[in-house]
């Protein structure tokens, strides 16, 4: 990466404002129920600490919309900080009022404190230039380490970094070096798995990949769309049918490229979107009226096991089925399980997928498992993140 990390500078003594990512899924009672974000911003806080650096973190969680919620307070985030790093993590009442500017005055070296939920004030998301200047004012370095986030131009994932030197921390770091080295200099064959709801979500990243990789396999929703474009019938499945024809560009493309498309050859089919809905494995050019297709079928699922056999690079974004229903999960399950097994690089990205390769207990088994869905995939589009775009080059 060549952009300059915690690394590259001098912290000790310093005020060092963090940006993370804690938007972490809780439950009605505001219980955390999957700290992954979290752990994964240790690494970067711990180097602070033990190098003498003031550490004020700050993050958003969940979309206040500019207005002070209590549900979407980072109090319990400041309790599992305090639980995950043996020492206490204040929190102030506030984003940039009277108490945060209270808790930073007079920092010690190694102490933490965490500001409120900066989308409590809606100049964030604003990226307002006042609101940037006063954030950036209770420090002296700005880190930032939410990758989950470095695809937005808000004021605390980049418009500080107009006040503040801006480096990355090592999560970022991490990301873009997983990430950029297998798009840069993949080892072949270089395969993409690309699930998800929708094609038009996706196009950017097909397009980009199309130039890259050796073979794309298609799954989830979008895959009906393609089924549509070739003239079959999808029954109720998920199909945009303004998208036929860019389906149908994106198949010539991949024709002109010498990729390997690969497109589902049989689909699980539901007749209605319940969990314990009636089911059946049908060819893709069969799927009656009156069902959907929620997953692949067995047969798709041997055909893209075998060619993960050959892979050398995989990248995954996006769940090839209905995975939240376990009948429906058996695609997406069966290419983590298989991913885990494979001699190659693997890197999987995206939330939805993040959740699976852990539900199917294959997460530590992966090369690297991104924690940010929007971002990971516009850096897969080759996109510029503004989050990453404002750090200081090395
Ligand atoms: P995305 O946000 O585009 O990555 O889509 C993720 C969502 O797509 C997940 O909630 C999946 O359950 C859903 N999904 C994947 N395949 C299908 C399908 N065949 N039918 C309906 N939903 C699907």
């Amino acid at each position: 990466m060549n952009k300059k990390t915690v690394r590259d500078i001098d912290v000790k003594g310093k005020k060092v404002l963090v940006r993370c990512d804690f938007n972490v899924p809780q439950d009605e009672n505001l219980e955390i129920t999957d700290n992954r974000r979290i752990v994964a911003a240790l690494d970067t806080i711990k180097y602070l600490i033990e190098n003498n650096a003031k550490v004020i973190l700050c993050s958003h969680l969940g979309r206040p919309k500019g207005e002070v919620k209590k549900e979407f307070s980072l109090l319990p985030v400041a309790k599992e900080l305090t639980r995950l790093l043996g020492k206490e993590v204040k929190l102030a009442d506030d984003v940039i009022g009277d108490s945060a500017k209270n808790l930073t005055e007079n920092m010690k070296e190694g102490e933490i404190v965490l500001l409120e939920n900066v989308r409590f004030d809606k100049r964030e998301e604003e990226n307002d230039d006042e609101f940037s200047k006063e954030l950036a004012s209770l420090a002296e370095i700005y880190v930032n380490d939410a990758f989950g986030t470095a695809h937005r131009a808000h004021a605390s994932t980049a418009g500080v970094a107009k006040y503040l030197p801006a480096v990355s921390g090592f999560l970022i770091e991490k990301e873009l070096n997983f990430m950029g080295k297998a798009l840069e200099n993949p080892e072949r064959p270089f395969v993409a798995i690309l699930g998800g709801k929708k094609v038009s979500d996706k196009i950017g990243v097909i397009d980009a990949l199309l130039e890259k990789v050796d073979t794309l396999m298609i799954g989830g929703g979008m895959a009906y769309t393609f089924f549509k474009s070739m003239g079959y019938n999808v029954g109720d499945s998920i199909c945009e049918l303004d998208k036929l024809d860019l389906a149908t560009s994106l198949m010539e493309k991949a024709k002109q490229k010498g990729v390997k498309l690969m497109l589902p050859v049989d689909t699980k089919v539901g007749k209605e979107f319940s969990k314990d809905t009636e089911s059946k494995i049908v060819k893709y050019t069969e799927i009656p009226d009156g069902w959907e297709g929620f997953d692949i079928g067995t047969e798709t699922i041997e055909m893209y096991k075998k060619e993960l056999e050959k892979a050398k690079t995989v990248i995954w974004n996006g769940p090839i089925g209905l995975f939240e229903f376990d009948q429906f999960a058996v695609g997406t399950n069966e290419i983590a399980k298989k991913l885990a097994e494979i001699d190659a690089v693997t890197i999987v990205g995206g939330g939805d997928c993040a959740a699976a390769v852990e539900k199917a207990g294959v997460a530590d088994k992966l090369t690297h498992v991104s924690t940010g869905g929007g971002a990971s995939l516009e850096f897969l589009e080759g996109k510029k993140l503004p989050g990453i775009e404002c750090l200081q080059d090395k």
